[in-house]
């Protein structure tokens, strides 16, 4: 079986100016001692007007974090007020983004169709996209959750060449758990995120299936950490709120 470095990514959302930022890396890089970045990979994804700050710090202090984005265009250029594209990431030296993001589903409208669109961009300019995906209340209820969550998987990654998906990672956020405190317990976690580990082996094989990492996103904290990054399925996590806070990210990190 392939080692998968686990992989904990600080989702910051739109909080911190570029200032803030600045100060935000400089204080997870020193909570964090050197030998825990030998065993997690540890990822901050800042708004994309941080980046550039971020990106210069991280280069010139030489710090083990690496980052990325929260979203993207799905074209590479041209006439698209506000977007963002991979081509601009990538020169950021973005090593990942964020695709799918629940709250880009709900506000944004985007759909699986975008979603695919996006992936595609993302792995043609080199950037790994964390794709996201989760189930709300009302479909867990139905008990429809592993259904729906492999249906977003399955569309997301449609004409996803395998050289580009070995390198993928898939962030199991059920929208219930997302800034709510709510936690899913750690089998019900790992239940889905066994079951997109299949969705991909039935797509490309048992080989790139053991390679991809999925991740867990939903309230972790340093103090549940733990049971959820020990299940089976689950590589690390996909972190909101508490990435915002150096010290909890940092013990967070430390522990799984
Ligand atoms: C997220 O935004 O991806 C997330 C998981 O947020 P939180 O940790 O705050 O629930």
């Amino acid at each position: 079986m392939a080692v998968r470095t686990p992989l904990i990514a600080g989702n910051w959302k739109m909080n911190c100016n570029h200032l803030e930022a600045l100060a935000l890396v400089q204080k997870i890089a020193f909570a964090l001692p050197e030998k825990y970045f030998d065993k997690v990979e540890v990822a901050v994804l800042p708004p994309f007007t941080d980046i550039r700050s971020v990106q210069t710090l991280i280069d010139g202090d030489k710090l083990k974090l690496v980052h990325g984005a929260q979203d993207l265009s799905p074209h590479d250029s041209g006439a698209y007020t506000g977007d963002v594209s991979g081509v601009m990431l990538a020169k950021l030296g973005c090593r990942y983004v964020v695709v799918g993001h629940s709250e880009r589903r709900e506000y944004h409208r985007e759909d699986d169709a975008l979603v695919n669109r996006k992936v595609q961009a993302a792995v043609k300019h080199g950037i790994v996209p964390i794709l996201c995906v989760g189930e709300n209340l009302e479909v867990r209820e139905a008990g429809e959750h592993v259904a729906h969550t492999t249906r977003q998987v399955t569309a997301a990654l449609e004409k996803v060449q395998s050289q580009h998906a070995q390198n993928l990672v898939i962030a199991y956020e059920p929208v219930w758990a997302i800034g709510t405190g709510r936690v899913a317990s750690a089998a019900d976690a790992q239940e889905v995120c066994a079951a997109i580990r299949e969705t991909v082996a039935t797509k490309y094989g048992e080989a790139i299936a053991t390679s991809v990492r999925v991740l867990y996103g939903g309230s972790v904290k340093a103090k549940n950490v733990g049971e959820i990054v020990a299940e089976k399925d689950i590589d690390g996590a996909l972190v909101g709120g508490a990435s915002l806070d150096a010290d909890e990210f940092a013990q967070l990190c430390a522990i799984a």
